[in-house]
């Protein structure tokens, strides 16, 4: 049996032989564009019977060595501590690394879907937002929080946030989620407010005024009296002139469905209100079972869906803070969270709803989001029974929503800070 596992893997035994001399790695457990991550025990462990497992990610070379010192370093600094994933060490030969991390036990996103109840669910956002506001005191952005990259154990109600592969420090001094003049860093969950703390304690949102003055900019698309106008202004067609100019530049990184309005809009002064989006999404899935929620084909398709669901006027207003300038053909009124979610959970699903318009241009086959908005069934729907859903949406407690549309404020200003999230009522109801 070892003959065969070690075939398996060769590549990566030949890529960087210390992880032979090591560990014995026991099967692959991840795998991505720039890493393959494996499960592994160390050689000659001390308590054979009940060996400590280890997670060993392999990054390929092809990773610029600044990303990979970099991803290193968050898992250095943050890790460890309030559900952020630790680093052991590290291993190296020639251009690859293998980083050494303790393994977090979990159980499979599509399995919490369907069974974890209003309790756990609960549990998983305190754990991941926790996670968040640890990486947050860094003034560092994860960039990359979704559901493959926060691992919940159902069990032991233990999660850990891990891959920083993306991680980004803020560059700039945002507002809401602005640093205090010392890093608002904590290591244990005993730092975190047990109970509610009072506003006082909350980042105060600022004047939306102030905002608008200091973040407006010229949109990218608005043209000055030096430059030709161009003649697609509003319309569903883009002029040679808009084609030829360069595209706005701002970081992008992160998964499609995750992202947040402002990176979609290309707005460059980007904060850590972007994970708190994200993790709003991975709590939409929870509620309604839904994963993925949205499946965009593109940036523009990811403004359209999210127009459909928050509102066309919501989006174009959020796009004129940022500077920036969304048209939309159609005036969408956006759905009612609780709404979408009883509509979405097979439980309690009422009757089809009218048929309405729907701006996706995916080429992908429709998710069951989508069907749902266009009023079209599942076609799984017949082979779901509806008692095996953990959740039924009458267990969903108003402050649940309440939470989730303050995760999922389009405005990165106004956004809940993961503090402002751990303080909300939803997690003090039973
Ligand atoms: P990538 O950058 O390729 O996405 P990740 O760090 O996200 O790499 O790891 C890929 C997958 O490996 C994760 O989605 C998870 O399933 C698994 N994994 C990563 N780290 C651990 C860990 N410490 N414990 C358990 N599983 C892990
Ligand atoms: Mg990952």
């Amino acid at each position: 049996q070892r003959n065969s596992a070690d075939k398996e893997f060769c590549a990566l035994y030949k890529s960087v032989p210390q992880v032979k001399e090591h560990f014995v790695v026991e099967r692959q457990i991840g795998c991505g564009t720039f890493s393959n991550v494996y499960l592994a025990r160390l050689k000659n462990s001390s308590d054979a019977t009940n060996p400590t497992q280890f997670a060993l990610k392999h990054i390929f070379s092809t990773s610029h060595p600044k990303r990979v010192e970099y991803e290193i370093k968050c898992l250095k600094d943050m890790g460890g501590q309030l559900n952020v994933v630790g680093i052991d060490g590290c291993l190296r030969n020639n251009g690859e690394i293998v980083i050494i991390m303790p393994y977090v036990p979990h159980d499979k996103f599509s399995v919490l879907l369907k069974e974890l109840t209003m309790e756990e669910i609960r549990e998983y956002m305190r754990k991941l937002l926790q996670a968040l506001y640890r990486v947050h005191g860094f003034n560092v952005i994860h960039r990359d929080v979704k559901p493959n990259n926060f691992l919940f154990d159902r069990e032991t109600k233990l999660g850990g946030l891990v891959d920083f592969g993306l991680a980004q420090e803020v560059r700039t001094l945002p507002t809401t989620h602005r640093r205090t003049s010392s890093p608002n860093i904590v290591s244990s969950a005993s730092q975190l407010p047990s109970k509610r703390v009072s506003n006082s304690n909350n980042p105060t949102p600022p004047d939306p005024k102030r905002r608008l003055k200091t973040y407006h900019r010229k949109s990218p698309l608005a043209t000055n009296n030096n430059e030709n106008k161009c003649d697609c202004h509003g319309k569903l067609s883009v002029c040679k002139l808009c084609l030829a100019r360069p595209s706005p530049v701002a970081p992008r990184a992160g998964t499609s469905g995750f992202r947040p309005p402002e990176v979609l809009l290309r707005y460059p002064n980007q904060t850590t209100a972007v994970d708190i989006w994200s993790a709003g999404i991975i709590f939409l899935s929870l509620l309604s079972g839904c994963c993925p929620f949205f499946r965009p084909a593109d940036d523009i398709d990811s403004l359209a869906q999210l127009a459909l669901v928050f509102g066309s006027k919501r989006i174009g207003e959020v796009a004129k803070l940022l500077g920036k300038t969304f048209t939309c053909s159609t005036h969408f009124p956006g759905y009612d969270l609780r709404g979408l979610v009883t509509n979405l959970r097979p439980s309690l699903r009422p009757s089809p709803k009218k048929r309405i318009g729907s701006p996706l241009r995916g080429q992908k086959s429709p998710t069951k989001v989508q069907r749902s908005l266009r009023g079209q069934p599942s076609p799984t729907k017949a082979h779901r029974s509806p008692s095996t859903a953990g959740l039924k949406p009458t267990d969903i407690p108003d402050s649940a929503f309440e939470l989730l549309s303050s995760m999922l404020d389009c405005n990165p200003h106004t956004r809940f800070s993961a503090i402002q999230c751990l303080n909300h009522e939803f997690f003090f109801t039973a």
